[in-house]
C-alpha cells in the first residue's frame, strides 16, 4: 500500500487485508495488524496506548504512523418506548444520527450513510438537508462499533438496517466495504444477513449489489404502484422508472429462503386506496416479496398526514387476503425524533436555499 508514506494514515478506514499490509509496510508482522484490526472493530478500542498486547515500542511507533479517526459519541436521548438516539460528531465536525431500536425481535441499530440525502423524498426530514457528503467506510462500520460498545451487546446478536441519513447505494463502495469490516471474524463478525440494505431503487448500485460475495438483505422504498405517483414522492423516479426496478428486482438473486422487502410509506388519501393495494399485490407478482408498510411519522414542513389505523389495516388486509406477507412497521423513538425519515442535524443542512422556511425540530 502506497498510502503508507502519508502521516496519520486513518486505520478506520481499512479492513483487515488493508491493515495488516499497512503494519507489513511499517516492517511489523502482518499478525499486527488483525491484532490492531480486533482492537478496533471487536474492542472498540481506538486509543493505541490502551492495545496492551502490542508492547511499549510497537504502540509508540503506531501512534507516530497512523491515527484512528472513529466517531465520537457527542450526545444520547431515550424515547419512552426505549429507542436509544446517538448523536456522533465526526473528525470534520459535520454531525450524523444512528438508532438503537431494542426488540423488533431481535436488536436493532439504524445506521447512517451519508449526512443528509441527495434523493430528496417528499415526506422525509433528511431529504430536506441535501446531501453535505458521503460518510466513510470506517465512520458507516464505527456506528455499530459504538452502539454495539454503548448497548453492551458486542458479544451479542444484532442486526443492522441501513435506514438512517442518507442513500446507501448513492454511497456504494464505503457501504460495502463497511459491510466487509463488520462480517469480518476478527472484528464484530456481523453475518451480511443480519444487515438490510435500504434503497430507493438505485439502479447501476442494485446491478452491482447483485454480483457482492457478502450479500445483504434488500429492502426497496418503492411508496407508489404507478410512474405518475412515484415521480412526486421519490423524485429518483424520473431516472429510474417503476417497470425497471421491477425488472431489476424480479433478476436479483435471492438465497434460499430470502424475500426482498418492499417498504411503502403510508400517506393518508395520496397512496393509501384500496386501489393501490390491488396494484401493489400485481406490482409485485412474481417476486418474492414482503410488504413493510410505513405509516407516516408526521413533522412540520412535511406536507403529507399519517393515515388512520383503520385505513392502514385496510390496506394490510387486501394484501394479506391475495397472499402477499405484510407487515405494519411500529413507529419508535418518536418523541425523541428517531423515528423513520426523522433524522436531521440542524445546521448542517447543505444550502440555505434547500432548508425548510420553518425551524424543524
Ligand atoms: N435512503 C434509503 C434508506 C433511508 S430511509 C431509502 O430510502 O430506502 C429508511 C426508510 O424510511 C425508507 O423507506 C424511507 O422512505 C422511510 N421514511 C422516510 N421518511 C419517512 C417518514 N416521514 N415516515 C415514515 N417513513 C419514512
Amino acid at each position: 500500500m502506497t498510502q503508507t508514506n502519508r502521516p496519520h494514515l486513518d486505520l478506520a478506514e481499512l479492513d483487515r487485508a488493508e491493515l495488516e499490509q499497512a503494519l507489513v509496510d511499517l516492517g511489523e508482522p502482518s499478525y499486527r495488524g488483525r491484532q490492531v484490526f480486533h482492537w478496533i472493530w471487536a474492542r472498540g478500542v481506538t486509543d493505541f496506548a490502551l492495545m496492551t498486547d502490542l508492547g511499549q515500542t510497537l504502540r509508540t511507533k503506531l501512534t507516530a504512523a497512523f491515527r484512528i479517526g472513529t466517531p465520537v459519541l457527542e450526545a444520547r436521548h431515550t424515547s419512552t418506548d426505549g429507542t436509544t438516539k446517538f448523536l456522533l460528531r465526526l473528525a470534520d465536525g459535520r454531525h450524523i444520527e444512528s438508532v438503537f431500536i431494542p426488540d423488533t425481535p431481535a436488536q436493532t441499530f439504524c445506521v447512517s450513510t451519508q449526512v443528509g440525502c441527495a434523493m430528496n423524498c417528499a415526506f422525509c426530514l433528511t431529504g430536506k438537508m441535501g446531501l453535505v457528503r458521503n460518510l466513510s467506510a470506517g465512520e458507516i462500520a464505527s456506528q455499530a462499533a459504538i452502539l454495539a460498545k454503548e448497548t453492551g451487546l458486542t458479544t451479542s446478536p444484532f442486526n443492522i438496517v441501513l435506514m438512517g441519513m442518507g442513500e446507501p447505494l448513492h454511497n456504494y463502495d464505503a457501504t460495502m466495504k463497511a459491510i466487509r469490516i463488520l462480517a469480518d471474524a476478527q472484528g464484530l463478525a456481523l453475518p451480511p444477513k443480519r444487515i438490510t440494505l435500504s434503497t430507493v431503487g438505485v439502479l447501476p448500485g442494485l446491478e452491482k449489489l447483485a454480483l457482492e460475495p457478502l450479500m445483504p438483505n434488500l429492502a426497496i422504498s418503492l411508496h407508489a404502484t404507478t410512474n405518475e405517483q412515484r415521480d412526486q414522492l421519490v423524485p429518483l423516479n424520473r431516472k429510474f422508472t417503476l417497470e425497471d426496478l421491477i425488472a431489476a428486482c424480479k433478476r436479483f438473486p435471492l438465497a434460499k429462503r430470502r424475500r426482498i422487502t418492499f417498504e411503502y410509506v403510508m400517506l393518508d388519501g395520496v397512496n393509501d386506496t384500496p386501489e393501490d393495494a390491488r396494484r401493489l399485490v400485481r406490482l409485485l407478482n412474481g417476486i418474492k416479496a414482503k410488504v413493510n408498510l410505513l405509516p407516516l411519522n408526521e413533522a412540520a414542513g412535511i406536507p403529507f398526514r399519517r393515515p388512520s389505523d383503520a385505513r392502514v389495516n385496510e390496506f394490510a388486509r387486501i394484501l394479506a387476503e391475495r397472499d402477499v406477507i405484510v407487515s405494519v412497521r411500529r413507529s419508535r423513538g418518536r418523541d425523541i425524533r428517531a423515528a423513520c425519515g426523522q433524522l436531521i442535524v440542524e445546521g448542517e443542512r447543505a444550502s440555505a436555499g434547500q432548508a425548510m422556511g420553518a425551524r424543524i425540530r
